[in-house]
């Protein structure tokens, strides 16, 4: 990143501040703990017999009463929560999505094969695409992302998510998650505890890609895997080391991209994690 993509991303991290939940909901029965801002991942905790939903998407609450949701990166601009408590009216909340600015980068006259994918791996990326949409779709009863996160790996950061590149004029997918560049081989740890929802060694875009179901629908996804050490089932602890970085599928060079979901929500997994200091770094 240069100079002014620090400044900016540090002014989004303090705007972000002004976005947060601040005293929401204090003695309406239930708390939320993140900001209210596309990428965001929001906690909440209420009576564990209440009914909440966001979206129109019931969501699963641990014994403690604890929930999860999170903000596409393109969400918005509004969101509704509604928190059923036992013996009360339905709470019906409406709360205005934070737009965040975005790096957009354009890069003109370059070869069409480099743009695109050729016709003849269309029907494999479309069934790849398929098996990932379904990892993230888990809505698993465990309670592992009530977990503090830690960074997969420790690298310079090389990649934000947000980012979006036009490619002679096209507009290609934004980048979902961060990017810690890191030498092929260096261990590879889950960010929070969970199960194995996906385990692939050689995927069109990511290579060797592993989903971690964190439960309630949020899960993590490191790809460009050189070496997978895990299997689709098993449980996995905060800090286990699940694979070996790589360069593998579509990458320029070896790094360790990491994203966080929820369901088909695309969040900022940066946003889970303090900037990289012994502690919440493998
Ligand atoms: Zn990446």
């Amino acid at each position: 990143m240069n100079r002014r993509g620090l400044l900016a991303a540090a002014c989004l991290g303090l705007c972000a501040q002004a976005a947060a939940f601040a005293a929401v909901a204090a003695g309406e029965g239930y708390t939320l703990r993140g900001d209210c801002e596309q990428g965001a991942v929001v906690f909440g905790r209420t009576d564990p017999a209440a009914s909440v939903s966001l979206d129109g998407r019931k969501l699963l609450l641990t014994t403690k009463g604890e929930f999860v949701f999170g903000f596409d990166r393109d969400a918005g601009p509004q969101a509704e929560l509604r928190v059923k408590l036992p013996g009360h009216a339905e709470l019906v909340k409406h709360y205005t999505v934070r737009k965040r600015a975005w790096e957009i980068q354009r890069i003109e006259g370059l070869p069409p094969k480099l743009v695109n994918p050729p016709p003849e791996t269309e029907q494999r990326i479309v069934a790849e695409a398929k098996t990932i949409t379904a990892a993230h779709q888990r809505d698993s009863a465990i309670d592992d992302f009530t977990q503090p996160f830690m960074w997969p790996a420790s690298g310079r950061v090389s990649g934000v998510f947000g980012s979006q590149r036009i490619l002679n004029g096209t507009p290609k997918q934004p980048h979902y998650g961060v990017d810690m560049a890191v030498p092929t081989g260096t261990p590879v740890h889950a960010p929070a505890g969970g199960i194995i929802a996906l385990a692939e060694p050689d995927l069109y875009f990511t290579g060797g890609t592993i989903i971690v179901d964190h439960g309630h629908g949020l899960s993590s996804v490191v790809v460009h895997l050189s070496k997978l050490l895990v299997q689709p089932g098993d449980r996995v602890r905060r800090g286990q080391v699940i694979a070996l970085s790589g360069m593998t599928g579509r990458a320029t060079g070896p790094h360790v991209h990491w994203g966080v979901y929820w369901f088909g929500a695309h969040v900022d997994a940066q946003r889970l994690v303090q900037p990289m200091a012994p502690g919440n770094r493998p």
